[in-house]
């Protein structure tokens, strides 16, 4: 008998899916069985047509913001109303929060952190991306999180209106009265960016004259990151040095760290620069297509070992050329 399967997906403020959800839905597509679409948000129409054999939503106002209570209640009413074995959503800090509360209310299991997913089992890294396990889940319910870049995104036509309402119980005792972020420019760590900049704590010594160059490496780093829209990674050096009193970047923080104790990003293309360390270049960058770096020592076993191009050179020079050219390609009025 075919397993139902039943997606979740939280909607933007349009009704329409993030581009991590439409790559965890052609998870859920791929699996085959019985496809069900599970929406929750302020909005959920148009919904996507995925070839489901039902739409269901749970939508309004009280579901618009990430809160755990009605975040789990609106998850819950619809794996109920589906009669899923197997519940799949995309692991975004929102589904995070809650799945693993879901499935002990159903008296289910939850894998987190997927990257392959079949109808029997679930892979997943373990230790820092070191080792690989595959585990199967024999009982049911089963909900998977898988994580984002391991599918192309799902792409069919908003068109569906069919969509069955649900409309849980839920306790809003947790008000949610405003937002607060940082300026997307002054956003460094960008998912969606096509390159990765690796900056290491090389930045930050003694150069050539003898002396260091912060500001420099502070106005090059940042002209690169406006002009490319790269994603900013850090190593563990580079980041501790503020702890240690030292001459530092004030717009990194430990989010921005790569590595073993840091995040595994899964951009196409990285760049690393005045970079030495094994943890950023084996474990940080490992999910990282294409990868070039940037080191005055040519025996950097690290970056010569593990980049697909070293660039032996000081990343001071190289960078300020790199942003003149780009300067010439996408002018600053322009960009
Ligand atoms: C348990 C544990 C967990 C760890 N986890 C992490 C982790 O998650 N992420 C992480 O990053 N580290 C981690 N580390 C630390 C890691 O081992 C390294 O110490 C660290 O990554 C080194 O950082 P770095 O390469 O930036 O600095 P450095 O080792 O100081 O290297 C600086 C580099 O810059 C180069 N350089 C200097 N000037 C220039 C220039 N002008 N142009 C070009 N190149 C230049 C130098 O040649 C050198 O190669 C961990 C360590 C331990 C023990």
């Amino acid at each position: 008998m075919a397993e139902t399967i039943l997606f979740l997906a939280h909607t933007e403020a349009d009704g329409t899916l993030s581009k991590a959800t439409r790559e965890a839905l052609a998870c859920a597509h791929a699996l085959g069985g019985d496809l069900v679409l599970g929406m929750v948000g302020a909005k959920v129409a148009p919904a996507i047509d995925c070839h489901a054999v039902r739409y269901l939503a749970v939508c309004g106002e009280d579901f618009a913001a990430a809160r755990y209570s009605t975040d789990a209640a609106a998850a819950e009413a619809l794996y109920r109303a589906a009669g899923a074995t197997v519940v799949v959503a995309a692991q975004t800090t929102r589904w995070a929060r809650v799945l693993a509360g879901v499935a002990q209310r159903v008296g289910g299991r939850v894998d987190t952190h997927v990257t392959q997913l079949t109808q029997t089992s679930a892979t997943r890294w373990l230790y820092r991306q070191r080792m690989e396990a595959v585990s199967s889940r024999p009982g049911h319910p089963w909900f998977v999180l898988v994580e984002s870049g391991i599918a192309p995104a799902f792409t069919g036509s908003y068109t569906i209106d069919n969509i069955e309402q649900y409309s849980p119980g839920v306790s809003t005792r947790t008000v949610v009265t405003s937002r607060q972020a940082p300026k997307s420019e002054q956003q460094t760590i960008r998912p969606e960016a096509g390159l990765l900049f690796v900056a290491g704590a090389g930045w930050t010594k003694k150069q050539k004259d003898g002396r260091t160059h912060t500001d420099d490496a502070g106005r090059l780093i940042l002209g690169f990151l406006e002009k490319s829209q790269a994603s900013l990674g850090s190593s563990k050096s580079l980041v501790d040095l503020s702890g240690e009193g030292q001459a530092v970047l004030p717009f990194l923080s430990h989010m921005n760290q790569v590595g073993q104790t840091g995040s595994t990003p899964r951009h196409p293309k990285g760049l690393a620069t005045c970079c030495h360390g094994e943890e950023p270049h084996v474990v940080g960058w490992r999910f990282i297509k294409e990868r070039r770096a940037v080191n005055l020592d040519p025996n950097c076993g690290w970056a010569r070992g593990k980049a697909d191009v070293l660039y032996v050179a000081d990343a001071f020079e190289v960078m300020e050329r790199v942003n003149a050219l780009l300067e010439e390609r996408v002018p600053a009025s322009v960009g």
